[in-house]
């Protein structure tokens, strides 16, 4: 199985706060958020730290395959708590989270799981891309009455705007009719978007994490038959180093407003003729 993954920061001094890796037979974006700067977490570690741990422990649970993909995802959430419980209030509403992609190939079919904004692309055999993410995040910002216009990325006035998002975004988290992610509590896993499709419908699979989807979703530069086309021709690298030179544009965010200029981008893409290996 020959996978082909790109991960970048979003600027080269900051930590990369996605984590992607795959694992015989599993593929896996995560996509840590967490409190900006001066919004207390109640957590002594870092987002980064989150994503990382989330990932690794995702990847063992869900090699087991007596385990649904969602219930390796609770199983996961459980023991990143256990690893901080002791040492952080797991209560508290600004803990480190993440938004999870992740799929895995066995008897001849591929399962896969949403949790929040990352993207899961299936590149369907004479269909062309299904595309599955969850907008309950974008919904509930729809939701907040923010006030219109914009201001560039980096003013006090934009600091100012997204801190005030995390804030009140903080009361709809993990909480019915608002949007769940993983981060403290493992029945956010029962949220996620979960299905299977046979290999054999199936030329190809994106896992991508929002900064890396964007220029489709957010910039509507592309579309996702192109965004397929560059994984395809050119790989992972290629799809985030368009998504840089885009987002370079346009550094202050006044054509397409977005939380940073920049953000940590990972694509991981699998296409199914490349089932070359039998240890899936
Ligand atoms: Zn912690």
């Amino acid at each position: 199985m020959r996978v082909l993954i790109a991960s970048e920061p979003g600027r080269p001094e900051r930590d990369n706060e996605d984590f992607a890796a795959a694992a015989p037979g599993l593929l896996l974006v995560v996509d840590g958020a967490g409190a900006p700067a001066g919004v207390e977490s109640g957590c002594a570690h870092s987002v980064s730290w989150y994503a990382r741990n989330l990932g690794g422990l995702l990847l063992a649970a869900a090699s087991d395959v007596a385990l649904g993909l969602d219930e390796a995802l609770a199983v996961s959430i459980e023991r990143v708590n256990a690893l901080h419980a002791t040492t952080c209030d797991l209560g508290h509403p600004g803990s480190p989270s993440a938004t999870v992609a992740l799929a895995r190939v066995g008897d001849g079919r591929l399962e896969h799981l949403v949790l929040s904004d990352s993207v899961l692309v299936l590149d369907r055999l004479d269909r062309g891309p299904t595309v599955i993410t969850d907008d309950r995040l974008a919904e509930v910002i729809a939701r907040l009455d923010e006030p219109d216009g914009h201001s560039p990325v980096g003013s006090d006035e934009h600091t100012g705007l997204l801190r005030s998002r995390v804030e009140r975004l903080a009361s709809y988290r993990n909480q019915s009719g608002g949007f769940w992610v993983a981060s403290t509590k493992p029945e956010a896993a029962d949220q996620a978007l979960t299905g299977s499709i046979p290999l054999a419908e199936l030329d190809a699979v994106a896992l991508l994490s929002d900064g890396a989807s964007r220029l489709v979703d957010r910039f509507q530069l592309m579309t996702w038959p192109d965004l397929l086309g560059v994984l395809r021709k050119a790989g992972p690298g290629e799809l985030v180093a368009r998504t840089r030179e885009a987002e370079s544009t346009d550094p202050d965010g006044m054509r397409w407003p977005r939380g940073k200029a920049s953000d940590d981008a990972s694509a991981v893409y699998w296409a199914v003729q490349d089932l070359a290996s039998p240890n899936l």
